[in-house]
């Protein structure tokens, strides 16, 4: 395996508050070459690590920089990625190591530590890079179709715009919203361009009964008084995010983000406003108080923008985050088809359990509940997780040391927002704080926790989602409950269980992030023993 790791300026940020140089020395003897770049959005960045893979026959990337989060909603990113891609690396090897967020700005005044923290998250990184199953892309040319639920009147714009574009739609609503709209005098233009396009299929009195798939193919079966229909499009708009029939019928089978009244969300209303965890479902970005028509049409030019932008490609390439079977150790018994909330997994006529692929989330709940270790997930595999552990109990620290099991979906955005907190206050949380991300919390496996502890961690803080906003239906729960059932055997060994901190949090929530880490510090601080052993 030939690793090249690159590692961000920022700007000047990371540099500022770490030393870059020794932050690499982690890893300059597994390397074939690391380098340092200014930015990695500069121009001719992509094009300078390509020569590099070609050069030195690169197969696993590291950049460190930013968080994975923001590679994932960035266009400059996904160029980047692509770039790299297509010079021949497989995007499951493409790995960040977040040294901006959650080392530099999250620990201004401590360069030491942060040092040690980017040095070690940058070789967690390499160790995930390296291990990463390069399955091949599924390569997919994406239907110029598209699916729009609940027909309010931003619907009908986006359906218009996207007419317009040749797209087909289908438009459906719960009630008779499509045929009302056709009688209103305030939209009767649109709604008249819409009812009557060729291109366009009306169903009122709709419900979703069943989905799956991926942007550029999906398959909805709606059902209407008309019967089930099957559908199949490029892409989803939830153009009722505040409908709450619609949001939970789309969330049984996409992953939706909702907000604490329930309404869908996108992943960043502020920078992504129509963006969903899922690539191809947008959200109509929420109206607001007392919005004028020029706000509904601005909403809808939002969510068929970010649309098309992702729809208007010959292909587009799936890379699969999905669980794995190994059918060596199966044993049939279906604990995974039955703990699974997607549907995802069923048994074959061979006996052994398999995966929908056009349903799996990649959420890790049958890997951890299946009794003889035949699950694991692509991207985020056992082995590189227990690696994690071990690989961050080495770090020196010099004072307490906790480890963070942060959920993809909350945790870890609200641990990249944390460093706005730390900025605004001036202060912010021990560098020895060291983030293991997690696609979910129904991936933690209690082993890890144990591990840690017998690692030498002085605490574990695991950051789930709040009750509801599960982007995987029950993860958090099924969590909480695996979790909170381990604290018993922790107080067999005399491990104190005032170590381990369950904490709910949202991924906006980087105060609440930046409080709760200083809690877990302060309440084991108080303890006297307690870490295991004899006392
Ligand atoms: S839980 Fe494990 S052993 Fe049982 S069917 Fe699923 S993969 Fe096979
Ligand atoms: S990873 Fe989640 S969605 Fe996929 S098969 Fe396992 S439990 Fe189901």
């Amino acid at each position: 395996m030939a690793l090249g790791v690159y590692v961000s300026r920022c700007g000047g940020r990371v540099e500022a508050a770490l030393d870059v140089g020794d932050a690499l020395d982690g890893v300059a003897s597994l390397a074939a070459i690391t380098r340092i770049f200014d930015d990695f959005f500069d121009a001719g960045v992509g094009d300078a690590i390509a020569a590099d893979v070609a050069a030195c026959g690169l197969d696993a990337i590291v950049l460190a920089g930013h968080s994975e989060e923001h590679y994932r909603k960035s266009l400059s990113a996904n160029h980047l990625i692509d770039r790299i891609a297509a010079a021949g690396v497989n995007p499951n090897r493409i790995v960040a190591a977040n040294i901006l967020e959650q080392c530099a700005l999250a620990h201004p005044g401590d360069r030491a530590g942060a040092t040690a923290k980017a040095r070690a998250m940058i070789r967690v990184a390499a160790d995930r890079a390296e291990t990463g199953d390069a399955v091949q892309g599924e390569v997919v040319e994406p239907m110029c179709s598209v699916m729009i639920l609940g027909a309010s009147a931003e619907a009908f714009v986006a359906a218009q715009r996207l007419l317009r574009l040749g797209y087909s739609i289908v438009l459906a609503d719960r009630e008779d919203g499509c045929a009302r709209a056709g009688r209103a005098r305030d939209m009767r233009a649109t709604a008249a361009y819409v009812l009557e396009h060729s291109a366009a299929t009306i169903v009122d009195s709709a419900r979703l009964i069943d989905g799956d798939g991926f942007l550029g193919d999906y398959r909805l079966v709606l059902e209407s008084g008309a019967g089930q229909t099957t559908y199949k499009v490029g892409g989803i708009l939830l153009a009722r995010p505040d409908h709450p029939e619609w949001v939970d019928e789309l969330r049984r089978h996409f992953r939706v983000d909702v907000d604490d009244d329930g309404f869908a969300r996108s992943l960043d209303p502020a920078k992504h406003p129509a963006e969903t965890v899922d690539d191809g479902v947008m959200v109509m970005p929420l109206r607001k108080e007392g919005a004028q028509e020029s706000d509904k049409i601005a909403a809808a030019d939002a969510a068929v923008m970010a649309l098309v932008l992702k729809l208007s490609h010959d292909t587009v390439v799936r890379y699969r985050h999905t669980s794995v079977v190994d059918e060596t150790l199966c044993g049939g018994c279906a604990t995974c088809v039955r703990t699974c909330a997607f549907g995802a997994c069923y048994i074959g006529d061979d006996g052994f359990s398999h995966v929908d692929v056009r349903r799996c989330v990649g959420c890790g709940k049958c890997v951890v509940s299946c009794p003889v270790g035949a699950r694991d997930i692509l991207g985020s595999p056992h082995d590189h997780l227990l690696r994690a552990v071990r690989e961050f109990a080495q770090v020196q620290t010099g004072s307490d040391k906790v480890i963070g099991f942060l959920c993809g979906g909350c945790g870890y955005p609200a641990a990249d927002s944390a460093a706005a907190t730390v900025e605004q206050r001036g202060e912010g949380y021990p560098s020895s704080f060291l983030p293991v991300r997690i696609p979910c919390g129904g991936r933690l496996d209690t082993l890890y926790i144990l591990e840690a502890f017998k690692a030498g961690f002085d605490g574990v803080c695991v950051y789930r989602c709040r009750d509801g906003h599960c982007h995987n239906l029950v993860g958090n729960l099924d969590m909480d409950r695996r979790v909170n059932l381990l604290r018993t055997v922790l107080r067999s060994r005399n491990i104190d269980d005032a170590r381990l901190r369950i904490v709910d949090i949202s991924p906006f929530e980087g105060d609440h992030f930046v409080d709760t880490l200083n809690e877990v510090y302060a309440t084991i601080g108080g303890l006297v023993n307690g870490k295991g052993g004899a006392q």
